[in-house]
């Protein structure tokens, strides 16, 4: 007799989705996978979170800082945790137990006031690779389908899938320059000669290609932002004054249309001019930039040419030319200063090392931290001055690749992936910028298709109601996701999705194993010691 699957739930769907002849394996032939290490952790913190909504135990310790307030709000609600929802064939609630239980539902919270429900599911993400984007960085966890990002060349693209959240081995790439980025053994990577490998097929001294700049269009910003950058590294923090050991820089300012006041540098400063930049104490003041030396966002977010320009201001000011190295370096003690000048270089496409030690200047020998680069060929680090007459001596410019330089595995982890509408295929993440390519097989609207399940559940529980709402909590991220609002008249449309999802599943007679991107997490492969299925 041809065997089918005769009763589903979300979970029993979502599998069948990855891999139908998997579904088979585990519904109708019944084997089971081990349990794992990260599924023992993901019920321990559900039961913990039903605990606590039911009064038997307080907030789990664990649970992020920013949510306690949401907690409260909604504990306040009285919600019912864990709640178990079973239907007959004609979406009649039966018992969970009963033998015509056709789908079964379970709900994370759900409460009721009046007319509207709320409906909520918990998400143990921690998901906080950073992409860069045209608004500033993004984690994973916040990103959406439609938001933009930058691909390989710098081009914003958009994003157009997001991955499942998938519970794998997961491993963190180091690179030679320093830049680290934590993936899963799925994840791919575009590589410098062109082909496209999985994190298990990396290996050490092989290379990815540089990012090129991320192209922005042109900022409106309060001060040049080559004046800017000078202050940052030779200004005085508390006023709009500028200390400069040469005129040529001087003149570089006067020739950018800013009019600047005698030279008013006292004993303290010896020989260094200090001239104070007509209306720049009023600009620095409103960018909240006295006594707070930064590089404000909106400086990040310029055009190619105003993130070069501040950059140019920056190392006229703090930077250094190595001749011998030919290599530009950059000098300073402020640490959030450092780290933005790292998100400047790496969204110009440049390369850099970093090290931390002592230095002298004016007198001091200090703890300060060095990042040196070479600049890519057609850029230029410095702009007036002596250092930048040696630039224009060298010959030797940035190499536009990555090398890895470790492979460490970490454990299993949680991850997700983004698929992006480039030509490339690739998209940019972590502070540096690194070059990754999309995700490969994903299904669209995981979230989606969960959410909507519990909304038609609760429609169908409560008849009477007539708005619902649906969260997402991410408990490790500090995050909360509203999901679609729904309305009573949803219910028909929600029915007829659900049913025409799962009828495929239900009809299914062949159960196909498709090979995906689940396949080498797959216990039913590694059981055989091969490298697929039997059957695939
Ligand atoms: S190894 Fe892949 S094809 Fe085989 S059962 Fe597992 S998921 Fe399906």
């Amino acid at each position: 007799m041809t065997e089918k699957i005769t009763a589903w739930s979300f979970s029993r769907y979502n599998l069948y989705q990855q891999c139908p002849g998997k579904a088979k394996l585990m519904y109708i032939d019944k084997l089971k996978e081990p349990t794992s290490d990260a599924m023992l952790n993901g019920t321990k913190k559900h039961k913990e979170l039903e605990d606590w909504l039911k009064g038997y135990a307080p907030l789990p310790s664990w649970m992020h800082p920013s949510l306690m307030e949401f907690c409260t709000r909604l504990l306040a609600l009285k919600p019912a945790a864990e709640l178990e929802v079973a239907f007959n064939k004609n979406w009649q609630p039966v018992d969970w137990f009963a033998k015509d239980a056709w789908a079964r539902i379970k709900i994370d919270a759900l409460s009721r006031t009046g007319t509207h429900v709320e409906i909520l599911d918990w998400k143990g993400l921690a998901l906080d690779t950073l992409l860069p984007t045209p608004g500033g960085f993004k984690t994973m966890a916040d990103i959406e389908i439609g938001d933009s990002v930058f691909d390989m060349y710098g081009k914003p693209c958009l994003v157009t899938h997001k991955s499942q959240v998938k519970q794998l081995p997961m491993y963190e790439l180091q690179f030679k320059d320093g830049a680290k980025v934590t993936c899963d053994e799925e994840h791919l990577w575009q590589m410098y000669e062109g082909e496209v490998l999985d994190t298990l097929s990396l290996k050490t001294g092989m290379a990815i290609p540089l990012q090129k700049p991320i192209e922005l269009p042109e900022a409106d910003l309060p001060i040049h932002p080559y004046v800017l950058g000078y202050w940052l590294g030779n200004g005085r923090k508390r006023d709009g004054s500028l200390c400069s050991p040469n005129t040529e820089i001087l003149d570089y300012i006067s020739a950018l249309g800013y009019e600047m006041g005698k030279n008013i540098g006292g004993k303290r400063e010896k020989d260094i001019e200090v001239r104070t930049v007509h209306g720049l104490r009023g600009d620095l003041s409103s960018l909240g930039l006295l006594d707070n030396k930064h590089i404000p966002e909106i400086y990040l977010q310029g055009s190619v040419a105003q993130r070069l320009s501040l950059l140019q201001g920056l190392m006229d000011s703090d930077g250094h030319a190595n001749n011998y190295r030919e290599e530009a370096v950059f000098s300073n003690t402020n640490r959030r200063l450092l780290a933005e000048f790292r998100v400047l270089l790496s969204s110009l496409g440049i390369r850099f090392r970093s090290n931390t030690g002592m230095a002298k200047g004016f007198g001091l020998t200090i703890k300060a931290t060095q990042i040196a680069f070479k600049m890519p060929a057609g850029m230029r680090a410095f702009a007036a001055g002596p250092k930048a007459a040696r630039e224009l001596t060298w010959t030797k410019f940035s190499q536009d690749f990555r090398t890895l330089k470790a492979i460490t595995p970490l454990g299993i982890g949680q991850s997700q992936c983004i698929g992006v509408d480039s030509p490339t295929k690739t998209y940019l993440c972590t502070n540096r910028f690194l070059v990754t390519h999309n995700t490969g097989k994903v299904r669209e609207g995981t979230y989606d298709e969960q959410l909507e399940l519990y909304a038609l559940t609760a429609m169908l529980m409560f008849p009477s109601a007539e708005t619902f709402n649906t969260t997402l909590v991410f408990v490790d991220h500090g995050k909360t996701i509203q999901g679609d609002q729904f309305v009573k008249a949803d219910k028909d449309m929600l029915l007829k999705r659900w049913m025409d999802r799962v009828d495929i599943m239900l009809n299914d007679t062949e159960f196909r194993y498709t090979p995906n991107q689940y396949c080498r997490n797959c216990w039913f492969r590694r059981a055989n010691g091969t490298n697929t299925c039997d059957a695939a």
